[in-house]
């Protein structure tokens, strides 16, 4: 399949996502949606000193279908204006039209997330963009529910283009129809594309949104890690099978903790030189071999033709349903006995 040609006009120089220096991921935990003073002053009290850069947290929700718990609202900033005073937490809030950005602005609260929802509406992240021009606070964008890598390029650009600096770009999966081991589909080759575009962008993986599960949020943690993804988005709830909304999939604190600390972080440069030369020469077997396979591709095109034109001449069609089940069949069973895997 070939790739969409991208409009890559801006490649965006961000900076200062996470304001301090740091070495390792960048971590964003807190709840699906504040629900209560309690509930914000004890998770706060559990995360503090955890090192997380953000707090995250819903406070107005979008939510699939109609009358269920939409978020608590305005209500809820002033105990999350005190975590930031008291716990010395950092929080980032989603918004999604110009009001939420207003609120968010008066409660001084450190920064914004671009829901799923709202990054695959041009007008509203346009909306959002103008309420906070001048502002500079670090601005997280959630890939659009469908996987459109450009609706994501352009929800940033549109943020670029109003002067904000201070962005990051989260990957939370895709919907899909289908019923699938996750509840958002990750794709991983979007979020590997918009970082190959904007190295210097930070892109953090939301696990939690990926896979609608708690238990499964571990190994998929470790696997954002290993592909060299810049941070982590981890829902946390001090009662997840309570909690108002995303029950499923929301860690205890101490889940959270234990999850932070058991992660393997590898690290993005190459030490040494031996190293070096030994990955310099698999790698350029490597490109031997793909060169390789795309001559085979080309010869089987090229007996695929032949027989095309055999058939026109005969008048018979293109495509004979034994055959192409004989190929599958035959195929599979190859790479199965080669124990290629199906996934
Ligand atoms: C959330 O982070 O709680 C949320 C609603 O996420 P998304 O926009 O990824 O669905
Ligand atoms: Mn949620």
């Amino acid at each position: 399949m070939e790739r969409q040609a991208l409009d890559s006009r801006t490649l965006l120089n961000t900076k200062d996502f996470v304001p301090e220096s740091f070495s390792g991921p960048i971590w964003i935990a807190g709840p699906c949606s504040a629900e209560s003073e309690d509930q914000i002053t004890t998770l706060g009290n559990a995360l503090r000193g955890a090192g997380i850069s953000y707090f995250r947290c819903g406070v107005w929700k979008p939510r699939t279908r109609p009358n269920s718990f939409e978020g608590l609202g305005e209500k809820a900033l002033p105990w999350l204006q005190t975590l930031q005073k008291d716990a010395g937490l950092k929080v980032i809030v989603e918004v999604a039209n110009a009001r939420h950005v207003e609120a968010i602005l008066n409660a001084e609260l450190s920064a914004v997330w671009i829901g799923a929802r709202t990054t695959v509406n041009p007008f509203a992240v346009q909306e959002i963009a103008d309420a906070l021009r001048g502002t500079n606070i670090p601005v997280l964008v959630k890939n659009p529910i469908n996987p459109d890598i450009n609706l994501w390029i352009g929800a940033l650009e549109r943020l670029y283009q109003v002067g904000l600096t201070r962005l990051s770009a989260c990957h939370r999966g895709f919907s899909t129809y289908v019923q699938a081991r996750f509840r958002n589909l990750p794709y991983w080759e979007i979020p590997l594309e918009l970082k190959r575009l904007n190295p210097q962008l930070p892109v953090i993986t939301d696990v939690s949104h990926i896979t609608g599960d708690a238990s499964l949020i571990p190994p998929i943690a470790q696997k954002a890690l290993d592909i060299g993804f810049d941070g982590l988005m981890v829902e946390v709830h001090p009662d997840p099978k309570n909690a108002l909304s995303d029950a499923q999939q929301q860690l205890t604190p101490a889940e959270f903790l234990e999850l932070m600390f058991n992660l393997r972080i590898s690290r993005k440069d190459i030490p040494d030189s031996a190293l070096q030369a030994t990955l310099h020469l698999l790698r350029e077997e490597i490109d031997l071999a793909d060169r390789q396979l795309i001559e085979i591709l080309q010869y089987r095109l090229s007996i695929a033709s032949k027989i095309g034109q055999l058939k026109q001449q005969s008048g018979i069609t293109f495509f004979q349903q034994d055959r192409y089940g004989e190929v599958l069949d035959k195929t599979s069973q190859y790479a199965r006995l080669l124990k290629l895997n199906h996934q």
